[in-house]
């Protein structure tokens, strides 16, 4: 959910101009699809939340899920893993980042999230009076910037969780119409937040 996302995402890999770069999927470790993960605590300032480590890994498993077990994540240390979470400050009103990063040779990606909500104008406005939309604002978060580890670029479609905010549209909506389909915090392991597309181009990522 990068609203500055495309510049600083394709920025800050290195060697190539950002016109150019591409971003790839990560390679399993074997057959199984294994990719280790790690989740960092959350830095001083962040406003992270011990039980947002449950966002993480609702995100980690909904892309998964989509793949009927094409990748499985699994935790591991943090200078293993291909996948790394951290929770850092507010800034600027960007909601997450993602940057490629060389694990052993291979393509890793380390995730920023942003869990201080309270910066990103009319919806986290919303969100102080909503607990359940704080809670879908970083789950979706967690799985746009996870999107873009695996491999995803932005989409230009509203209904795809790799779509990309700078194309305008009703960012609450956006939102919403997750955060209509909960009723308790527990339901956000089960309700996907991807959409069939999304699930469509992850798949087509890593088909085996
Ligand atoms: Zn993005």
């Amino acid at each position: 959910m990068c609203m500055r996302a495309l510049v600083i995402v394709l920025a800050l890999v290195a060697g190539t101009t950002a016109a150019a770069q591409r971003l790839r999927a990560l390679e399993p470790l074997d057959a199984t699809g294994r990719i280790p993960y790690f989740i960092a605590d959350g830095e001083p300032r962040s406003d992270f939340r011990p039980s947002d480590r449950d966002l993480a890994v609702w995100a980690l498993t909904d892309w998964e899920r989509s793949t009927g077990g094409a990748i499985r994540f699994v935790p591991t240390a943090e200078d293993e893993a291909l996948v790394r979470v951290y929770w850092v400050p507010a800034d600027a009103g960007q909601y997450g980042e993602m940057r490629s990063i060389a694990v052993a040779g291979r393509r890793g990606a380390a995730v920023f999230i942003r869990p201080d909500v309270s910066v990103l104008g009319e919806i986290g406005r919303l969100a102080q009076t909503d607990p359940l939309l704080r809670e879908t604002i970083v789950y979706l978060t967690c799985v746009h910037e996870l999107g873009h580890a695996l491999g995803l670029e932005h989409t230009a479609d509203f209904r795809d969780i790799m779509y990309f905010f700078g194309y305008g549209g009703d960012i609450p909506a956006f939102f919403d119409r997750y955060r209509s389909q909960l009723t308790q915090r527990g339901d956000i392991s089960g309700v996907s937040g991807l959409s069939a597309a999304d699930a469509a181009r992850l798949n087509a990522l890593y088909a085996r």
